[in-house]
């Protein structure tokens, strides 16, 4: 898809009026409770009543009753000497689909004018594993204009097919045309997965394409594996403020579908020659009925940081003490031609924009070289860039967490060892 909102661009756009029902409404389900008491059963003890996390059990008379704030935890069952709490849980439905009618990888490729974006190249390396350990294809779905030139560079990193639709009404990326596009490719063609780029235009397609044919999505993964016995997605993203790293599948819908940031997974080596099949399709799109069209791009203020590409970063966290002290930073950055990143309490606290945040709410970024300086190393920023080929740390608390996941360890004043090192590199490189 062509890549709009950008980071050097944003789109225009104007939203005419009139009702959007497209996107299903969801109606809030609420449950019963499955907690259930056996009146006969209970002697009015009152074990269970400080054992509810929840304060929903009390004792009337010589009888709990359970409130309609039970969650259904089931915290009380074990505490009834009786056994007269009973908790149901409710069975597990059924496929809502008929799972094995799904086949295929699919990837839904970015692009723009210099041509198959990085996160697309790397989405079609975990694809082709998946693809492998599913025993089908995978295939590259490309939707743009004029986007038939860009089918070689799948192959050469993996996919046995491309599906590429061109018309005028996909010139740009635009949430309607886009979305209904991949909607009916995905019901005549019925790929078991289908996983995007986790960027500005990948998050808006990947949320309302999956509302549109009623699938599961999970956002940001940091894993995907295959579970060979039920032929499941296991997707693995970090919750709870990135304390746990959460497995999620989607068990009853298809296709499976999951978004991943750039530099996330592996590009995978190029394999010229490597050729695939080119299937063209057909759809009709009616320009007149949707909602938005794109007037201008114009160019955003302050987005010129392209972290996500560089290959060096220096990056600066509360250690720096004040938002002037970044120069120590820019300078080292500026020897070794490499790009200024931070922590999230450097751009909470105002010292440099978000755009330079690395981490699970910032970019994630993977250079050759890392350097953190006056970074604790919280899991969060771990997120962003424990992947990078080499991480050096100036820290000068020996126990920081940011030395578990560093290759090189400074335990200094990073006032003492950061101009130290610039100066001792500008020499070397004779800048
Ligand atoms: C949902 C959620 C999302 C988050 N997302 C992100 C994210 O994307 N990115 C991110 O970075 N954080 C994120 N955070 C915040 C994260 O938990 C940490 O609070 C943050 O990373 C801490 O930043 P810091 O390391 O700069 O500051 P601190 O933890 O305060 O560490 C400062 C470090 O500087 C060292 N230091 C101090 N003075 C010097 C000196 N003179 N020389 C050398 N070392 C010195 C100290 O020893 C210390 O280790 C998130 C938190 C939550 C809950």
């Amino acid at each position: 898809m062509a890549a709009a909102g950008t980071a050097a661009v944003r789109a225009v756009a104007v939203r005419a009026a009139g009702p959007r029902s497209r996107l299903k409404q969801r109606t809030k389900r609420y449950r019963l409770p499955n907690l259930r008491l056996d009146e006969e059963n209970c002697t009015g003890c009152g074990a269970c009543v400080d054992t509810c996390p929840f304060g929903a059990l009390v004792l009337e008379g010589a009888v709990v009753r359970i409130l309609d704030s039970c969650t259904d935890c089931g915290a009380c069952v074990g505490s009834c000497p009786s056994e007269a709490l009973i908790l149901e849980r409710p069975k597990a439905a059924g496929p809502a689909v008929d799972l094995s009618a799904y086949k295929d990888v699919w990837i839904v490729v970015e692009y723009d004018r210099k041509g198959v974006s990085h996160v697309a190249l790397e989405l079609l390396g975990k694809g082709r594993e998946l693809a492998d350990r599913l025993g089908c294809r995978l295939a590259a779905l490309v939707l743009g204009e004029s986007v038939s030139h860009l089918t070689d560079e799948l192959f050469a990193h993996g996919a046995d097919l491309a599906y590429v639709v061109e018309h005028a009404a996909l010139k740009k990326y635009r949430t309607d045309p886009y979305v209904e596009t991949a909607a009916q490719l995905i019901r005549k063609h019925k790929p078991e997965v289908v996983l995007l780029g986790a960027t500005t235009t990948g998050r808006d397609f990947a949320g309302a394409l999956a509302a549109e044919i009623d699938t599961g999505l999970t956002a940001d993964c940091t894993g995907l594996e295959i579970d060979a016995a039920s032929r499941n997605l296991v997707q693995t993203r970090p919750a709870f403020g990135g304390n746990i790293m959460a497995q999620i599948v989607c068990k009853r819908h298809r296709p499976q579908m999951s978004t991943v940031r750039p530099k996330v997974m592996e590009l995978p080596k190029r394999r010229d020659g490597h050729k695939g099949q080119v299937v063209k399709e057909e759809v009709a799109l009616d320009d007149e009925k949707f909602l938005t069209k794109v007037l201008e791009f114009v160019k955003e203020e302050g987005s010129t940081v392209n972290l996500a590409d560089a290959n060096v970063i220096v990056s600066g966290g509360r250690g720096l003490q004040d938002p002037a002290n970044f120069k120590v930073i820019e300078e080292l950055a500026k020897v070794l031609g490499g790009a200024v990143g931070a922590s999230r309490a450097a751009v909470d606290a105002g010292w440099i924009a978000y755009p330079h945040q690395v981490g699970q709410t910032g970019k994630t970024v993977r250079p050759k070289l890392y350097i953190a300086c006056g970074i604790s190393g919280a899991i969060q920023h771990l997120a962003g860039m424990q992947t990078s080929d080499i991480i050096v740390a100036v820290n000068k608390d020996p126990d920081a967490p940011i030395f578990k996941v560093a290759t090189f360890g400074v335990v200094a004043d990073l006032f003492q060892a950061v101009p130290l090192l610039t100066e001792k590199l500008r020499k070397r490189l004779g800048k």
